[in-house]
């Protein structure tokens, strides 16, 4: 998953631009509503959104790669960048999306834009938020992520998006694409999604929900990120905040608490028939106690499938209620966790703990 791009611009002051219409500021930065996934130049005749809809981006590039689109009314890519830098950086960015198939060298990148590598590189990261290299993966990946939305065959996807050969697409899909990119090609389509983001005892909590139930439960460190990741998860479907989520919220929060060992909560997700088998088996292990992915296969009758079996616990889109964690590896490790191994940890020990006190 691509990070948001953090970059250093005076808030404050980009929003004072905005709230203005400042034409001068045009080419200096962009700002992107995060209810509307659209990005635009600080003069955009645009109604204008409430501050905490809002986030600020360097270039237009990073604006893209944190899955903004850009305006049809203000075309904020064609402002001028106004720091010379940033023209260099957006010419490198350039040249990236047009050689997907072969990302440039770092040397070869800052001699195609005029300017040393190692300055480019640190340029590049300050104005885009993330180096060329992860700049030209995301890219990559964004390619095969709009040909599986559009439908087209998961093999001549992977194919047209300039990956070698499916296997190293399959093997990053869980970290990068979130989801198998079979599963990946519905997108949320149709789904409406309202989410909010709520403390817990594990961090910042984010629970997303449809009218049929939960699509997502992520935990992590930071708000912008969790959204992110949801809207990456879910690039169709329509998603709003909505604090008034309902009940699962609290629900979840007393389960981090170890104040309520089960959790029935229904779901709305997307998976393959073999996913739900495995999420099942998951949601079957007693609260406290841990079962090898070996286990989990031979269970499902297919003792062969441990690494599919670990790759459906990877993609599990509802951390906690669909309980991942209880899976661990054959040496009785931990072996990844989506929302981090540390928490992974913490949630077995709090559970035991919560067993042991019957
Ligand atoms: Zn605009």
């Amino acid at each position: 998953m691509t990070e948001i791009a953090d970059i250093a611009l005076d808030a404050e002051r980009c929003w004072e631009a905005v709230a203005a219409r400042d034409g001068g500021s045009d080419g200096a930065f962009v700002y992107a509503v995060r209810s509307t996934g659209i990005y635009c130049r600080p003069s955009c005749p645009s109604r204008r959104p409430r501050r905490e809809q809002v986030a600020f981006f360097a270039l237009p590039d990073a604006a893209e790669l944190a899955g903004f689109r850009a305006c049809k009314r203000c075309a904020p890519r064609e402002a001028c960048p106004a720091d010379p830098a940033a023209g260099v950086v957006a010419a490198a960015c350039a040249v990236i999306a047009a050689r997907l198939e072969q990302p440039p060298s770092l040397d070869d990148l800052g001699a195609a834009v005029g300017m040393s590598p190692h300055h480019l590189q640190r340029t590049f990261k300050r104005l885009v938020g993330v180096s060329p290299r992860a700049y030209a993966d995301a890219l990559r990946l964004d390619a095969l992520k709009g040909r599986l939305r559009a439908g087209e065959r998961v093999s001549e996807a992977i194919d047209a998006a300039g990956y070698g050969s499916p296997s190293r697409v399959y093997e990053r899909a869980d970290a990068q694409l979130g989801m198998p990119p079979a599963v990946y090609r519905g997108g949320g389509k149709g789904m409406q999604i309202g989410f909010t983001i709520v403390d817990s005892a594990l961090g910042r909590l984010l629970v997303a929900a449809t009218g049929r139930g939960l699509c997502a439960v992520s935990l992590g460190d930071d708000d912008e990120h969790l959204e992110y990741e949801l809207r990456a998860e879910y690039r169709m479907a329509e998603i709003v905040r909505d604090d008034e989520i309902g009940a699962a919220v609290g629900v979840i929060q007393a389960y981090l608490d170890g104040r309520r060992p089960s959790m029935e909560l229904p779901l709305d997700v997307q998976a393959t028939a073999f996913q739900r088998q495995v999420w099942q088996a998951l949601q079957a292990i007693p609260y406290g106690e841990t079962r090898t992915y070996m286990q989990l296969a031979e269970g499902l009758g297919n003792p062969k499938a441990v690494r599919a079996v670990g790759r459906a616990c990877a993609t599990n889109p509802v951390s906690l209620v669909v309980p991942c964690h209880r899976a661990v590896g054959s040496d009785g490790k931990l072996h990844g966790f989506r929302w981090g191994l540390g928490r992974k940890q913490a949630l077995l020990d709090m559970e035991r703990k919560g067993a042991a006190a019957g």
